[in-house]
């Protein structure tokens, strides 16, 4: 197996306004923190630095228009005129390197897709990555170029069978409306509810593709305060099915930190215990993958959760004899563990949240199961 953990320092350069909440320093902290538990120390790993995609890469989703406009807003001068684009609003702020930021973030997945598709990689993570929000012509919540939409065009180009399992608070809206009509990749969304969280119109489970898409488009909307327990019944109730009946080439997976019960701009319970299971599974239904960071606002979380997501990835842990680096206490910082404690939520929330996710999950075995024949 070969492992490539996509990194550069150039990522934590970058600055928005004071106090905006997009943590540039993502991949910084995600590095430093396996670099001091040493788990970069393995013979079939590597560590990459991805350099801007180009133009070209980036018109390959995006308008003409919209990019012109996003290379102008890079020397930080922000017209009101833009705003139209979604540039200039408290989340996709104009700032100075807001382009160059965007290109290196694109040009980290399209590195991630290019290793992984020229068989130099079996797995890439690129935690400065996911952006599911940006529009063709548009940003929105803190995304500026889908790089997720570009690395799977590249790969579509090569006729590959596509999975896109996306797990993040909230719903992957761009990447399913650039693949909705086509069954050719398949996408696949777990978030909270659109009727708690942005973007609030879309990501119910009635959507599930058109035409030739109808039933290539799956999502599970989470009720406000899924825990662990409920999140992994659907999660694998879900996954596991369609991935074997779709028989995917490749695999990309995000993994948004803000589904974690601390993250202050979502309304789940979950800890990191959920997205390393749910990591798990992906592993076991991913002949390749390419794993990205996507949303997280709390930089501690991020880098527990992905340094021990990296851990998984290349089958180090948590296991027993892996504990003492993983699970147990070691130094620095206010972090002493990967793992996150277990959280603790009352019953009566539990149980309207079973409820209501079993109704969610029936439905979509219902409507979308049997037009992929899968048996229930
Ligand atoms: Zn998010």
């Amino acid at each position: 197996m070969r492992s490539v953990f996509l990194y550069s320092p150039e990522f934590a350069k970058f600055k928005a306004y004071q106090g905006y909440p997009w943590l540039f320093q993502r991949s910084e902290a995600t590095y430093r923190l396996c670099k001091r538990l040493q788990i970069f120390d393995r013979d079939w790993m590597s560590i990459d630095a991805p350099k801007p995609a180009s133009t070209a890469d980036v018109l390959s989703f995006h308008t003409q228009n919209y990019v012109s406009i996003l290379e102008k807003a890079n020397d930080g001068a922000f017209e009101e005129k833009w705003l139209r684009y979604g540039l200039g609003t408290t989340e996709c702020p104009v700032y100075k390197g807001v382009y160059d930021y965007h290109a290196l973030a694109a040009g980290s997945t399209l590195l991630g897709a290019k290793l992984i598709g020229e068989g130099k990689a079996d797995i890439v993570f690129g935690p400065t990555g996911g952006f599911h929000h940006a529009g063709k012509d548009f940003a929105a919540g803190f995304c500026y170029i889908n790089d997720i939409v570009l690395a799977l065009k590249k790969w579509l180009s090569q006729k590959k069978r596509l999975l896109y399992i996306d797990i993040d608070a909230h719903h992957a809206d761009q990447v399913q409306a650039a693949f909705y009509n086509t069954s050719k990749v398949m996408c696949i969304s777990f978030h909270e509810s659109p009727k708690t969280l942005f973007p609030f119109s879309t990501g119910f489970e009635d959507e599930i593709g058109r035409g030739r898409g109808k039933g290539y488009t799956i999502n599970v909307p989470l009720p406000e305060n899924t825990s662990d327990e409920e999140f992994l019944w659907a999660f694998e109730r879900i996954l596991f099915p369609l991935a074997h009946a779709f028989r995917p080439d490749v695999v990309v997976a995000v993994l948004g930190a803000d589904v974690l019960f601390s993250d202050p701009f979502s309304h789940l319970q979950l800890t990191n215990a959920s997205v390393c299971k749910a990591l798990e599974g992906i592993l076991q239904v991913s002949p390749k993958l390419l794993a990205l960071g996507s949303g997280g606002y709390v930089l501690d979380n991020i880098a527990r959760t992905w340094a021990l997501a990296w851990a998984i990835m290349n089958g180090l842990g948590p296991r027993e004899d892996d504990d003492a680096l993983f699970g147990g206490m070691f130094w620095g910082d206010n972090i002493s563990s990967l793992n996150d404690r277990p959280h603790f939520v009352p019953d009566h929330l539990k149980e309207k949240v079973t409820r209501d996710l079993q109704g969610v999950v029936h439905g979509i075995e219902k409507n979308v199961f049997p037009i992929l024949k899968i048996k229930t």
